[in-house]
């Protein structure tokens, strides 16, 4: 079926639903068409508010806290108190102090809160899921997006997927200039490469030996741990990095050598290898690493005869990464929508 809108915003992601939200706000008719059955991208949460996905702000990102005050969503402070433990091959010290120490902020309900709010806000039939974009075609009366089932033509599109991601998953005809192609292609994808492991706990024992949860590792799997409880500690929580496929085993041995016997015994383990999720990262993920390709003028300004917008986190200059670069880069394609006269494509 080929239906007609202003505008198509390719990706759920926080990006492309802030991009929506902004625009129909100001009456343009938009279309979110997104890969997943679910929305949030990077921003994914356990029924528990517990984060696979992103779990931190900062206080001083405007955007992200201007969309927390808007939604009315409840922050908390990142558990600090305490000593950090520190894990070498020849054995575990704990240290004095918690160099982790920051001021970062979580979400009661998870980081995927955020997304959700944003989608609830738009208007009725405005969010298609589970539909991967599998084609861009820029004509001169519009663009053309394709779906197995479904196409819409539009003014504009706006491509709020990690750059490498859109290029490795989605064909854009005619062939976008070599020079985008080749910024998008070599554009990493932040925290794709990474596998991030949650162990549930019934209680916060670590903190009551004084622990802050926090342990850095030359051993692995996790490099690199955090506390992730719930806010009111109903049930406790241990994060951390690690790379590729890990098995939960291994995982509950190494938090048994840092944090002790009662490790040993999580509720449960949750895993989630970003490496393998082929609408985030795109399979040669782990080559791409060279980030001063962030924020490229290349990809943050308009391209494809004036109808397409790169706009996720990896193409912002402020806070690229980050939340905050995702809804930064959608305030800035936002903007520059609204700035064109965006009406229906004849
Ligand atoms: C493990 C991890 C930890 C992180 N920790 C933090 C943190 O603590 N603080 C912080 O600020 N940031 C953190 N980040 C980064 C943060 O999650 C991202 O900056 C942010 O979520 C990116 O949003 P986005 O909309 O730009 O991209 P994404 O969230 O990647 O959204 C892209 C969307 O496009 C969809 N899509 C892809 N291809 C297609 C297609 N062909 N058709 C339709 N839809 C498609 C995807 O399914 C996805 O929903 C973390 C990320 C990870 C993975």
């Amino acid at each position: 079926m080929l239906l007609a809108t202003d505008c198509v915003v390719i990706g759920a992601g926080i990006s492309g639903l802030r991009v929506a939200q902004l625009l129909t706000a100001q009456g343009v008719d938009v279309q979110v068409v997104e890969a997943r059955d679910r929305v949030g991208g990077r921003l994914l949460s356990s029924p528990s508010g517990v984060d696979l996905g992103a779990t931190w702000f900062w206080p001083n990102e405007a955007d992200v806290v201007e969309v927390i005050d808007r939604f009315g969503l409840s922050a908390f402070p990142q558990y600090v108190a305490g000593n950090m433990m520190f894990q070498l091959p020849q054995g575990v010290q704990q240290l004095d102090g918690n160099p982790f120490a920051q001021q970062a902020g979580r979400l009661v309900g998870g980081m995927q809160s955020m997304a959700s709010a944003l989608a609830a806000e738009l208007p009725e039939d405005t969010l298609r899921l589970s539909s991967p974009v599998r084609s861009v075609d820029v004509h001169d009366f519009g663009v053309v997006v394709a779906t197995d089932s479904d196409q819409w033509q539009a003014a504009v599109v706006v491509i709020a997927v990690p750059p490498a991601t859109a290029m490795a998953r989605i064909e854009f005809l005619p062939v976008l200039p070599t020079d985008v192609v080749a910024t998008a292609r070599q554009t990493p994808v932040w925290m794709g490469a990474v596998t991030k492991v949650v162990a549930v706990y019934e209680t916060t024992f670590w903190r009551q030996r004084g622990l802050a949860g926090s342990a850095m590792s030359h051993v692995g799997p996790l490099r690199e741990i955090h506390d992730i409880s719930a806010p009111d500690a109903s049930f406790g929580a241990l994060f951390g990095f690690g790379r590729g496929h890990i098995r939960d085993t291994e995982v509950v041995g190494q938090l048994v050598e840092i944090f002790g016997a009662e490790a040993g015994h999580p509720n449960r383990v949750e895993i989630h290898d970003w490496s393998d999720s082929p609408y985030t990262s795109p399979p040669n993920v782990a080559d791409l690493t060279d980030y001063e390709l962030f924020g490229s003028p290349l990809l943050g300004s308009v391209v494809g005869d004036g109808r397409l917008y790169f706009t996720s986190t990896e193409t912002a200059t402020d806070a690229p990464g980050h939340i905050q670069g995702a809804l930064s880069a959608a305030r800035r394609t936002a903007a520059a929508i609204l700035a064109q006269t965006v009406g229906p494509p004849v």
